[in-house]
């Protein structure tokens, strides 16, 4: 169990983050921030308002210019400033998240790690922002193209990422010389706060950087997007809140890059290092207790190794340790709230009335919080609706195939394409199925592909745009074109 608790966190502000200033919400208005292990409140957060949204716009564009104009080199210090911050107060950061996501604390020190690593990667990247010069094909002229920030930036984050969402957006951000007001997701306000205290210790001006905490979230969001001093805005979430945003921003114009849902297939073929395929599906499955948009949501399985990887991951899932997140042998957690959990039940027992086989879990613990049991489902029949959606939850529904062209088939058939996952010893028969693969991104004999120094983002419906690697910098910098003879 996690030595720390709440209180110790002397400096994890509670109110609004506005123009370097912790303030209330205009109305004074709070929220309560609910422990998933419990279904206790944790904590009492400032409830943003419209009002609020506009000061803290007001901030990002007072101090956009001199953002703006400061040295890279200057950027790219504060951002490694943040960087060291979040790793000497990883514990802590990593404690928050486990306390209002519920993940397992391993998940929650995992994520603390990757979400620095993005200011450190964009320290790095923001003394390389480039730009180019060459001459017209007609030769009457040089071609000069500079990069500048977008501008003002609004940042909306999910709730099962708290800390990465928000660096994966700022750290960019910031690099390209952009200000931004954060808006995190109601269930996981905390680890948003306490990392824009880092990021004022590290010593990012005011107003750079605003955090507004807001239930309103539609309101809150939509004000911001109609006002013209707003350029930007970049959203992880669901594509079905992904969808409204894109015509909220329809209204000014605003430059938007999406990271929306994924429905992943993870596919085993004939050939796969089953001890392999078996520790990257626990991965890719199991990362973050199933709610990740990167979760394998669909496991297609040769069928002549469908029994023994299915008898394997079963036995690994039956065996992990369930319980509350902070609890340091806890290797799952409950799920983010009553919601997901009644969803992901309720997909469970849709897959069985369809026909699909319990061999492990099934039904949600007889335990106070939000929990669900790790759970494989065999001979899921290929219309059924789990394998639609996305589960965002621990369950592993397999189905089996004999062809390789059904299975990319099959992979296939989603709206969404963010990641696909395939297994195979054969390397080049792996590269042909992953250029197949409708995804922005796919796990090759790998169940994890994050990775600061690579774009991610998703094709169809899981998105536009990339975030991570040098691409996901361009996303923050518009190239302004100088037609120039010298
Ligand atoms: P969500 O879409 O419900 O909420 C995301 C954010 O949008 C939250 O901050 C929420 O408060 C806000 N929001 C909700 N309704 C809004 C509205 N009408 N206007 C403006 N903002 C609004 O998603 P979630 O439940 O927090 O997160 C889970 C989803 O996020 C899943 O679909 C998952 O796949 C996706 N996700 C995608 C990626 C990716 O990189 N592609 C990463 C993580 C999560």
């Amino acid at each position: 169990m996690s030595d720390l608790t709440l209180d110790q966190i002397t400096d994890l502000p509670l109110d609004l983050c506005v123009g370097g200033k912790v303030v209330p919400a205009s109305d004074g208005g709070r929220f309560d921030v609910l422990d998933p292990a419990t279904g206790r409140v944790l904590a009492s957060v400032a409830d943003g308002t419209v009002d609020d949204a506009m000061a803290a716009v007001d901030a990002a564009a007072a101090a956009a210019d001199a953002w703006a104009a400061a040295p890279p080199r200057e950027r790219s210090e504060v951002l490694r400033r943040a960087f060291e911050l979040m790793r000497e107060r990883g514990e802590e950061l990593a404690f928050l998240i486990s306390l209002e996501n519920g993940k397992a604390l391993t998940d929650a020190r995992g994520e603390v790690a990757y979400a620095a690593e993005f200011f450190r990667w964009y320290a790095e990247e923001a003394v390389r922002a480039g730009g180019e010069v060459t001459t017209a094909p007609s030769g009457a002229n040089k071609i000069l193209v500079l990069r500048q920030p977008v501008g003002v930036c609004v940042l909306v984050t999910p709730w099962n990422f708290p800390a990465a969402m928000a660096t994966r957006k700022i750290g960019p951000a910031l690099a390209a010389g952009c200000t931004v007001v954060l808006k995190p997701a109601s269930d996981t306000p905390l680890t948003a706060l306490l990392m824009a205290r880092i990021l004022e210790d590290a010593g990012v001006p005011p107003g750079v950087v605003n955090v507004l905490p807001a239930r309103r979230s539609g309101a809150v969001v939509s004000a911001m997007l109609h006002d013209p001093r707003v350029r930007k805005l970049s959203f992880t979430g669901s594509t079905e809140v992904g969808r409204v945003l894109l015509r909220e921003a329809a209204d000014q114009v605003v430059n938007c890059s999406m990271e929306l849902g994924g429905n992943a297939p993870f596919l085993v073929l004939d050939d796969a290092d089953l001890d392999a395929a078996v520790d990257g599906a626990m991965i890719a499955k199991m990362r973050n207790g199933g709610e990740a948009c990167t979760a394998a949501n669909r496991f297609y399985v040769h069928a002549d190794v469908a029994d023994e990887f299915s008898r394997r991951l079963a036995e690994r899932m039956a065996a992990l340790r369930v319980g509350p997140g902070t609890h340091d042998d806890t290797e799952v957690g409950p799920l983010v709230n009553e919601e997901s959990a009644a969803k992901v039940a309720e997909l469970v027992d849709g897959a069985v009335a369809d026909g699909a086989r319990v061999v492990t879990g099934g039904s949600r613990p007889d335990r106070e919080g939000f929990y669900y049991e790790p759970t494989v489902l065999l001979d899921v029949p290929r219309t059924s609706g789990i394998l639609g959606e996305e589960i965002f939850g621990p369950v592993a529904p397999v189905v089996t195939f004999t062809d390789e062209d059904e299975a990319v088939a099959m992979a296939n058939d989603t709206e969404y394409g963010l990641v696909s996952y395939v297994y195979t010893r054969d390397l080049a028969r792996g590269l042909r199925v992953s250029e197949r693969l409708d995804s922005g991104m796919v796990g090759l004999n790998r169940g994890v592909v994050s990775d600061p120094a690579a774009p991610f983002g998703g094709t169809k419906q899981s998105g536009v745009g990339r975030e991570g690697g040098h691409e996901g910098m361009l996303d923050y910098l518009e190239s302004k074109y100088v037609a120039v003879t010298w």
